[in-house]
C-alpha cells in the first residue's frame, strides 16, 4: 500500500504525453497519415480500435514530434501517443473525453523485460516501478478506455492484459484506488510521533 503511494507520487511527475508537430512537411505528412487511415473507419469504435494497430506499442523518447514515430513505413507509439490520437478522435468528433493515467499490477517478469527494451533505445523508463506500471488512459462517459490494448475497462479493480488496475486518476483529480486496496493507513508503533 505505501509502496502503491509512493510509485503513484512518482507517476505524477510524469508529463501528459503530446505528440509535438514540426511545421514542416516531415510531421505533417504523417500526421496527415495517421489521421486519413483513421477517420476513414465509419464509426468511432473502430476508429479507436485501430490506433494500436496502425502505431503498434514500442517504446517512444519523449518529447516526441510526429515525425520521430515514423522510421520508413513502419510507425510506433506508446500509450502515450495512443491516448494522445485517441484523444484527438474523439474531439474531432466532439465526444466529450478526458485523459487519465492508471496504475496496473504486472505480471512479475514484465517490468524488468519492458525496462531492458525502453533502456536499448534511450526511452524513459520512469512509467515502469517495480510491480506497478504508470498507464495513459482515457475516461469517455462513466468508462475508462484503454487506447493500447484498445478495450474498455471499469477503472480501478479492473482488468487489462497487461495487469490488473490498482489506480486510476483523470487528469486534473486525484488517484481513485480499486475496492481491496483502500484501506486506512495502519500506523505502527514506530511511526506514531
Ligand atoms: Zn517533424
Amino acid at each position: 500500500m505505501t509502496g502503491l503511494i509512493t510509485e503513484l507520487k512518482r507517476f505524477d511527475r510524469i508529463g501528459l504525453s503530446q505528440v509535438a508537430s514540426h511545421a514542416k512537411a516531415c510531421c505533417r505528412m504523417v500526421r496527415h497519415g495517421v489521421f486519413a487511415q483513421l477517420t476513414h473507419y465509419g464509426d468511432m469504435g473502430t476508429a479507436l480500435a485501430a490506433v494500436p494497430a496502425l502505431l503498434p506499442w514500442g517504446p517512444v523518447q519523449w518529447p516526441a514530434h510526429w515525425c520521430d514515430l515514423a522510421d520508413h513505413d513502419e510507425l510506433v507509439g506508446d500509450c502515450g501517443v495512443h491516448a494522445d490520437v485517441a484523444a484527438a478522435l474523439l474531439t474531432r468528433q466532439d465526444i466529450p473525453h478526458a485523459r487519465g493515467r492508471a496504475a496496473v499490477l504486472t505480471t512479475p517478469h514484465a517490468p524488468a523485460h519492458w525496462r531492458a527494451t525502453w533502456n536499448e533505445v534511450q526511452a524513459s523508463d520512469a512509467w515502469i516501478g517495480r510491480t506497478v506500471v504508470h498507464h495513459e488512459v482515457l475516461r469517455v462517459g462513466n468508462r475508462w478506455w484503454d487506447p493500447s490494448e484498445a478495450r474498455w475497462f471499469s477503472g480501478g479493480g479492473g482488468h487489462l492484459g497487461s495487469g490488473r488496475v490498482l489506480a486510476v486518476r483523470e487528469e486534473g483529480g486525484q488517484w481513485q484506488l480499486a475496492p481491496d486496496v483502500r484501506q486506512p493507513p495502519t500506523r505502527t508503533a514506530q511511526e506514531a510521533p
